[in-house]
């Protein structure tokens, strides 16, 4: 079960509520996949973990609160 088809089924990002600061940099870069809620970052789109531009995204948060994981991690 390798699965690179169902990528945007397998992967996911979290988001630390605790440590996002609500810079919109993660929703400027991706409002597909982040929107800020209540001044907080919020996954809305279906994540694909082979995109290298959301794994830029996901390294770049200021505050590290993003994570790219598998589901079932
Ligand atoms: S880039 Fe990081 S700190 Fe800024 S809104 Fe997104 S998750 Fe929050």
């Amino acid at each position: 079960m390798s699965g690179s088809r169902d990528a945007t089924r397998e992967w996911r990002v979290e988001v630390d509520r605790n440590r996002c600061l609500g810079t919109g940099a993660c929703v400027y870069a991706a409002p597909s996949i982040f929107d800020l809620v209540d001044g907080v970052a919020t996954v809305i789109g279906p994540v694909d973990g082979t995109d290298e531009a959301l794994a830029d995204i996901v390294a770049e948060c200021p505050t590290e609160a993003l994570r790219l994981v598998r589901s079932g991690d």
